[in-house]
């Protein structure tokens, strides 16, 4: 697991590095995937750094509580709040990134073929 000082989206969060912020709360940010998969496709993580899903639950509930919400937030300004919210858990899973993100994904019919 890359440390917080080596990780991409940490440093979205300081600012070290630029990235378009479509939306914000106390605990999360989201920001637009760089290389998209659908009409909206936004990602969302915790300001702190855990590597997936699992180690966020268990030792920052709330903070999970604030991603949910943030992609339910930003899929009602950009889809009517109807889409699909992906955690990819391990590199077999498709997990590149090992600071966690939600994919916000939506803003059109979406087809299911994760395998
Ligand atoms: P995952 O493969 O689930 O770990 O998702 C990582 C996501 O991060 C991919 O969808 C990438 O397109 C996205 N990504 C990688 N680099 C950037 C970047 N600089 N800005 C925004 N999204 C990025
Ligand atoms: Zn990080």
């Amino acid at each position: 697991m890359s440390l917080p000082s080596d990780c991409l989206f940490c440093q979205f969060v300081s600012g070290a590095l630029a990235t378009e912020i479509v939306g914000q709360n106390r605990n999360a940010i989201a920001f637009r995937d760089i290389n998209p998969q659908a009409p909206l496709h936004v990602l969302v993580i915790p300001r702190e750094h855990y590597a997936d899903v699992a180690a966020l639950a268990l030792a920052n509930p709330e903070a999970l509580a604030d991603v949910v919400s943030l992609a339910q937030e930003v899929a009602m300004d950009e889809a009517d709040g109807e889409y699909r919210l992906i955690f990819n858990s391990g590199p077999s899973a498709g997990q590149s990134v090992f600071h966690v993100h939600g994919h916000v994904i939506g803003g059109t019919r979406l087809g299911w073929s994760p395998a």
